[in-house]
């Protein structure tokens, strides 16, 4: 067991998407327990808000040379916003903290000293007590038991987004040319060693959730067929099981209205294993295209020309029309 040493490295990470209610209070409370660390750091990622967070934040940053932040040209979801937090955070750890303070900054050593004292990569907490409404809690449960058992894809159990990790791991990830990104996924497939703690679990402090059920569900599909390939092997049994009961209804010689009830489910296996197919296609493809995660438009942190929405601006003249590719003189 290794021992807390007196200082840490540590970027606390929040990511933020309208939260213009609540980026105060966050970076105060926060504030108050990662500084304590000794080598300190908070990293605001906006999402893209089209409230006054990003203004607030901008002011928080001007006082607090200790305060950096990224903010995206559109709003590319949470996933994509803490993908860039890892990969912009500079210190040693990287805790993620949400800036509804659902997640108390006061639970936080607890994730720090797990992680450091018995060397993991991440550790993530488990909300005793989850302050959300009921079908969000439940929500949880059933998407959770679906990927894990029926689905078999490893998984932090009960994780929830407020973890510490090491960033150079959490860096790792990032970097994954994953055609689904799903960090919880994906961190076990690198062989990262995570582990989870209980913590205690506030409701909102201010404003409304930014996750509809539609982001939700979409992110839940991401991840059955993003990590797995037995949804398939699911539909193949279905289709298997309607061909018998077909074959079992004519065998009986019922006459057509089985028939056709057979017909009709062995159809229905069909065009689900056609939309099930679709989905995996749909995956592919987004890999394949090639598009950014993320793109950042505003920064007080040096940004990476592919993360640079302007990376292609003219320097000298501050414009942003590109240099010419090519010289008119050139040209036949
Ligand atoms: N968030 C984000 N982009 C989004 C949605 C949410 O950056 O598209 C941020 C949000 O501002 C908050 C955190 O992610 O800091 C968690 O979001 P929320 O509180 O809405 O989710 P819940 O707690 O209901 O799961
Ligand atoms: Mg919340």
């Amino acid at each position: 067991m290794a021992r807390m040493p007196a200082t840490l490295s540590i970027t606390a990470m929040v990511p933020c998407f309208n939260e213009e209610e609540c980026i105060e209070q966050a970076y105060l409370r926060i504030k108050e327990e990662v500084y304590r660390y000794g080598d300190a750091e908070i990293l605001f990622v906006d999402d893209g808000s089209t409230d006054g967070t990003l203004g607030i934040i901008k002011r928080i940053a001007r006082e607090d040379p200790r305060v950096s932040f990224i903010s995206f040209a559109r709003n590319f979801g949470l996933e994509s916003a803490f993908t860039a937090g890892f990969s912009y955070a500079s210190k040693e750890w990287t805790v993620q903290l949400d800036a509804d303070l659902q997640s108390p900054p006061e639970e936080l050593h607890k994730l720090v000293r797990r992680a450091v004292e018995d060397d993991h990569d991440a550790v993530f907490a488990v909300r005793t007590g989850r302050q959300d409404p009921w079908y969000r809690r439940l929500g949880t449960v059933g998407h959770q038991a679906i990927a894990t058992r029926v689905l078999g894809i490893e998984l932090p159990v009960h994780a929830s987004v407020f973890r510490v990790v090491r960033t150079s791991v959490a860096r790792k990830v990032a970097e994954c040319k994953v055609s689904t990104p799903y960090f919880i996924a994906t961190l076990p497939l690198i062989g990262a060693r995570y582990t989870t703690v209980e913590t205690a679990h506030s409701p909102r402090a201010a404003g409304r959730p930014k996750w509809s059920l539609g982001k939700l569900f979409r992110h839940a599909a991401d991840l059955f067929v993003g990590f797995s390939y037995r949804p398939l092997a699911l539909i193949y049994l279905a289709a298997l099981g309607a061909a018998a009961a077909a074959t079992a209804l004519a065998a009986a010689g019922s006459g057509v209205q089985p028939l056709a009830l057979a017909s009709v489910l062995l159809h229905a296996a069909g065009l689900g294993a056609l939309a099930l197919l679709a989905r995996y296609m749909v995956r592919i493809m987004r890999g394949s295209a090639g598009l950014p995660r993320y793109q950042i438009r505003e920064a007080n942190v040096p940004v990476r020309p592919q993360d640079d929405l302007y990376a292609y601006r003219n320097e000298s003249t501050g414009r942003a029309a590109p240099a010419p590719l090519l010289q008119t003189g050139n040209l036949p």
